[in-house]
């Protein structure tokens, strides 16, 4: 930490300051301008108080309490200066190649999620996704099949070869989602839900962390740095738009976390356009923007009938569309170097 000191405070004043930094375990190192002394404190605030109550302590000598390094740790760029390459089933994300992951917001029936995995598959997605679990605003909306939806992603996984990925709502489910699942999604809702982040960290399987609705850069990067303290070095971080004041999108698709997010962490990045736009007919422009500014992967909604999702109906693509999408992404993925 670095302590401003106010100017002109005395010596005795500057003494009593210096011998509470000692007291709270730290040690200082004082650095004298010419106007005021700045004090560098070094310890390890895990196993110490915090120093920013320094402020209240000396109203009258201390100006700021500044952090010297950043709040985390595991996850950032300095602490793995190459890429991480998150290994699901056959497939690496993080790597070269870039992934779409794709399947309908949630799984309604076997029907459902059996037609749009083989379409996705055939038009070129590498992983499959659907809700088992759906964390919905109104308890009386359609909650998820549960354990049948976890069922039939197996059972599409074995039919098409594609993992899958499906959303971790509750602690209490870690270790059953997680025997059906090759990633766990924590939601938007859940981000900063940390018992549930050590619990998802805990099961070993690779977890992608959506950004919350109203959550800095910062507090994402911290939730990230969880599931590396949990020993889970398995994380993708995911963007799916937060709120702003503009209703004309369902969110506002944040695509300066990707150059944002490769700059500060090693951890790779998935962008969401479905949840982030809310409407189809942005999802293709968003998907094309994120492949083209170096996204990881993306994930993007899709169903064989939109019009009649039990979730997100209006934010769905049709198979036709993805298709479209799929055929139409190739230029903008070598636009970022990637395959
Ligand atoms: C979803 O992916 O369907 C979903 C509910 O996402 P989010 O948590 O980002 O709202
Ligand atoms: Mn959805």
């Amino acid at each position: 930490m670095i302590i401003v000191l106010k100017p002109k405070i005395s010596k005795k004043d500057e003494a009593a300051v210096l011998a509470e930094i000692k007291h709270l375990g730290y040690q200082p190192h004082v650095m004298r301008g010419v106007a005021r002394t700045v004090v560098g404190a070094i310890g390890d605030e895990l196993t110490h108080q915090s120093l920013e109550t320094l402020i209240n302590t000396f109203p009258q000598s201390v100006e700021s309490v500044l952090p010297i390094q950043k709040r985390y740790k595991l996850v950032s760029r300095e602490a793995h200066p190459t890429n991480s390459r998150i290994q699901v089933r056959q497939h690496v994300i993080g790597g070269k190649k870039f992934h779409v992951m794709a399947g309908p917001c949630s799984v309604e029936s076997e029907k459902q999620l059996l037609t749009t995995a083989v379409a996705v598959a055939k038009a070129g997605a590498t992983i499959l996704r659907g809700g088992a679990f759906k964390p919905r605003t109104s308890p009386y909306e359609f909650q998820g099949l549960g354990l049948k939806g976890l069922k039939l992603l197996a059972k599409a996984r074995k039919e098409t070869g594609l993992p899958v990925i499906t959303e971790l709502l509750s602690e209490n489910h870690a270790e059953l989602v997680a025997e059906y699942a090759d990633i766990l999604q924590i939601g938007a809702r859940n981000a900063q839900n940390f018992q549930l982040l050590i619990a998802a960290a805990k099961t070993g399987k690779p977890v992608l962390l959506k950004r919350g609705l109203s959550m800095k850069i910062e507090e994402w990067l911290l939730a990230g740095e969880y599931v590396l303290a949990n020993e889970n070095p398995n994380l993708m971080f995911c963007e799916r738009g937060i709120r702003t004041f503009e209703t004309y999108t369902r969110n506002t698709l944040d695509l300066s976390t990707i150059p944002i997010i490769k700059k500060e962490s090693h951890s790779p990045i998935v962008i969401d356009p479905s949840q982030g736009a809310g409407r189809s007919d942005l999802v293709m422009a968003m998907c094309k923007g994120a492949a083209a500014m170096g996204a990881d992967a993306l994930l993007v909604e899709v169903h064989p009938n939109p019009a009649e999702a039990w979730s997100d109906g209006a934010q769905q693509l049709t198979l036709d569309n993805f298709a479209k999408l799929m055929a139409e992404l190739p230029p903008f993925i070598a636009a970022a170097g990637r395959e």
